[in-house]
């Protein structure tokens, strides 16, 4: 069922309205909340919810053979209305990043009420999703992000069907986030990092659609045909990452495959000199391990992130959790 979450007054033309669409099964069952568009230009996520309330839409009706709902289902697929609108990650009018007004204030200005609105609809649930996608410099591998998981929540995590899973401290820095003030909440919470920003990967999205069908299942929110064992994931910790930064300026052409497994010494691609084409650095891995992001825009600066590394070995740099694009 659509419901307003907030109608906001515009300076032109009609009320901006927030939706939810929600899911009420027959049971007793916990609920979840997925949350994406908090960054207007981050569209795997969207769609992925789209085709999400498609399928729970013909559960509903009796229409998908072996599922009921049980639980409760909440989507807000869009948070950041204008942004989406037109392809923008922050709020337009005043370049507010949405997910850095948490927990918001339901009397403050608009992207406060808008954070306040959001958190207010997600309120109650046991476990709840915030999809982002990487920005469009780097491709990082889809990955499933969890703060000081506690058990269960590491156990249910593997349904999700992402290659890796990150665990991330949680700092200070994160208090005004979505996820953060989840956790805070009591809440359960997720953060699904699907592809790059601007871009929809169709595959990905099957893949982790299916993958929360299952989560749901796993959680008794949806009653379900018996789940196949997860698929190991591994997971790693931000002291499991190596950086691969760029010693020289110029142009950046990989060679390396994200997603493949590399080895330390392994060419991960080579920069030329834009004017006179010459060699200037042969990028090489500095550790073996998970090949997850590499960049994508090709014209760099000296010290730029190239590649992500995870290894199960622990690296010896420090603060280098400043390089992981923003959620
Ligand atoms: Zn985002």
């Amino acid at each position: 069922m659509l419901e307003p979450i907030l109608t906001l007054n515009i300076p032109f033309r009609e009320p901006m309205v927030l939706y939810k669409n929600e899911f009420q099964g027959t049971g007793e069952g916990p609920i979840v909340s997925l949350v994406s568009g908090i960054h207007g230009d981050e569209l795997n996520g969207i769609y992925l919810l789209t085709r999400l309330a498609a399928f729970l839409e013909e559960v509903v009706q009796g229409k998908k053979e072996g599922y009921t709902l049980q639980g409760t289902v909440r989507l807000v697929p869009v948070v950041n209305v204008p942004g989406v609108n037109f392809a923008l990650r922050n709020w337009p009018f005043d370049g507010t990043d949405i997910n850095r007004m948490f927990p918001g204030y339901d009397q403050g200005e608009t992207t406060q009420r808008i954070a306040d609105g959001v958190f207010q609809a997600t309120l109650g649930s046991h476990y709840a999703f915030d999809v982002h996608s990487s920005n469009e410099q780097f491709y990082e591998l889809p990955h499933l992000r969890t703060f000081f998981p506690d058990e269960r929540e590491l156990k249910l995590a593997p349904y999700l069907r992402c290659p890796y899973l990150l665990h991330r401290e949680l700092t200070p820095l994160y208090k005004t986030q979505l996820a953060y003030l989840w956790k805070d909440s009591g809440i359960s919470p997720y953060i699904l990092m699907l592809g790059v920003a601007r871009r929809i990967d169709e595959s990905m999205v099957q893949q982790v659609f299916h993958g929360l069908i299952d989560f749901m299942v796993a959680t008794e929110i949806l009653a379900g045909p018996p789940l196949a064992p997860p698929p190991a994931t591994p997971f790693f910790r931000t002291a499991n990452t190596h950086l691969v930064l760029s010693q020289a300026a110029g142009i950046f052409r990989p060679t390396a495959v994200v997603g493949t497994e590399i080895e330390q010494e392994d060419l991960i691609g080579h920069i030329y000199n834009v004017l006179t084409g010459a060699l200037e650095e042969e990028v090489r891995a500095p550790a073996s391990g998970l090949l997850a992001g590499l960049r994508a825009y090709p014209m760099v600066y000296e010290k730029e992130l190239l590649a992500r590394i995870f290894s199960p070995h622990e690296s010896l740099e420090k603060g280098f959790d400043i390089w992981y694009p923003e959620q």
